[in-house]
């Protein structure tokens, strides 16, 4: 696989005003491979792509073709997992083995939106004899889909399966720190015979290319994966197109663990959950909540974990964790780290940098763990993206959603419990997108996902997802053509 163009209108294609860049390696530090980017002219080129391909085949494609081309897609990837988990952890540094993981699940998104694309109804509005209204759901138009580098294909499946289900085309820009595998999509399109132009895919700097495709007069809704700071640059660059937007943003998931839960389970998946990605998701169980009966039990099975972690080359199938990203991402974790310190938090495990045997330029942290937490510390209110596990003490229900809601995010919680009446209780409560009962973090394609308050605005998977990318027209038909001449009388 090259990486050393763009893919735009269906061809491969030199960047106008772009270039090739090195993509860094996060586990050595060093370039792994030369990769296109492209600048202002290359978007106006996509984007145009983008919209001559609107107009004309895709536009008349039948939706069941629409769906035929899709499935085919979803079955090339499936054929594409191990390759394209091979790229994303050279590139972002995750461990291959939860490469595999969320990759290997995305043909089955792939085959869910396929099976939504011929199923767009609208509905019949009852009036009165004289006339027949219905409502049609039609497609967005040419979509601007910009994705993070923490998991560039999920984010980039999540949004390119929808918009194409639902009849729209797509720019696609990928962060400007991992763009190689959302470029492997490319060959995937281009091989299961999508018309030129459906999906077009243009690395580049958020400032210049993705603030032009944001800008663009011609691109008709940006769907977003990011911070939230980026998400108000975005809102005011596109306010004088009146686009449509959505944002997948940031989260601070509270992780509950009550008292009469079954400790060694919830202990599994919160500290599953405060490691994953190396702490690289906006879903993780960043705030462990433990109720006093077992706070002491749940640290010490917390700083026991943490030493069991297999910290190292990412390419390694027995690695549990890789390194961050990027050099600012490691730069921002070690800045919290020293926040939680500062502010009296107690760090009972990890805490440093790291630098395996032949990766010692790699952004490697040790799992961290600070307990005794408080409400309102930064490393409590602020994503922090680093593998750095924060555990609060608490007492009874109320002082539980009280600190669950306390911060300005809203995307994901957890809860752990005995009591079915209680699970119902808290989770009614809680303010969040998506709430999970013992068990986290199961994310999947049916099942609508997306923040509350400053979280994002929108949701991604499920039926759901496709609302974003579908206007709804209603059509008003007379059933008996007369029309009373208003100056008769
Ligand atoms: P950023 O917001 O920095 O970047 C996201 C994307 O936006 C990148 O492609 C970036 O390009 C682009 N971008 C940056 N500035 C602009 C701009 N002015 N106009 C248009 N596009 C721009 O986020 P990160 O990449 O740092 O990702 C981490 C963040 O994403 C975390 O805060 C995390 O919570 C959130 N996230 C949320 C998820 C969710 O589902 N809710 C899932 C995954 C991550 P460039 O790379 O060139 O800067």
């Amino acid at each position: 696989m090259q990486f050393d163009r763009l893919y735009i209108g269906g061809e491969w294609v030199k960047p106008i005003d772009g270039g090739l860049r090195p993509s860094t390696d996060p586990s050595t530090g060093r370039p792994w491979g030369d990769v296109a980017y492209g600048g202002r002219a290359d978007v106006d080129r996509a984007v145009a792509a983008a919209r001559e391909a609107f107009a004309g085949p895709w536009r008349k494609m039948a939706p069941w073709e629409r769906a035929a081309l899709l499935r085919k897609f979803a079955d090339l990837y499936a054929t594409r997992v191990e390759a394209l988990a091979q790229i994303e952890s050279r590139d972002n540094g995750r461990a291959i083995r939860e490469s595999r993981g969320d990759i290997g699940l995305h043909p089955q998104y792939w085959q869910w939106f396929a099976s939504l694309a011929d199923k767009l109804s609208g509905r019949t509005i009852p009036m009165d004899d004289s006339v027949h209204a219905f409502t049609s759901r039609v497609p967005v138009g040419v979509v601007g889909t910009i994705t993070p580098w923490n998991v560039p294909l999920m984010a980039a499946t999540w949004k390119l399966g929808p918009a194409l289900a639902a009849g729209c085309t797509v720019v696609l820009k990928p962060a400007e720190q991992t763009p190689a595998s959302s470029l492997a999509l490319g060959e995937i399109f281009q091989e299961a015979g999508f018309p030129a132009g459906v999906v077009n895919i243009v690395p580049g700097d958020g400032a210049t290319a993705g603030a032009h495709l944001v800008a663009h007069a011609d691109v008709d809704k940006i769907a977003f994966t990011g911070e939230g700071a980026t998400a108000k640059t975005i809102l005011k660059t596109g306010a004088d197109t009146l686009k449509r937007f959505s944002f997948e943003l940031g989260g601070k998931a509270p992780h509950i663990i009550f008292a009469d839960a079954d400790v060694e389970q919830a202990v599994n998946a919160a500290t599953g959950s405060a490691w994953a990605l190396c702490g690289q998701s906006c879903a993780l169980g960043s705030r462990v909540l433990v109720e006093s009966p077992i706070y002491d039990r749940v640290v010490e099975a917390f700083r026991e974990r943490a030493g069991r972690v297999r910290v190292g080359n990412p390419l390694d199938p027995a690695t549990h964790m890789g390194p961050q990203a990027h050099a600012e991402q490691l730069a921002k974790t070690l800045d919290y780290i020293e926040l939680g310190k500062a502010a009296g938090a107690n760090l009972i495990a990890g805490g440093s940098r790291l630098a395996p045997s032949g990766m010692e330029n790699g952004y490697f942290v040790e799992p961290t763990v600070f307990a005794d937490v408080a409400p309102g510390m930064r490393i409590e209110q602020e994503e922090i993206f680093g593998p750095v596990a924060a555990i609060i003490p608490f007492d009874g229900e109320e002082e539980a959603i009280a600190i669950a809601n306390g911060t300005r995010y809203g995307l994901t919680a957890g809860l752990w419990t005995g009591d079915v009446g209680r699970a119902h209780r808290v989770a009614n409560r809680i303010d969040a997108g998506m709430v999970w009962v013992n068990t986290f973090r199961y994310i999947r394609w049916s099942t609508p996902y997306g923040g509350v308050k400053q979280s994002g605005w929108g949701r991604e998977n499920g039926i759901e997802a496709l609302d974003s990318y579908l206007e709804t027209r209603t059509t008003v038909i007379s059933t008996t053509g007369t029309f009373a001449d208003p100056f008769a009388n």
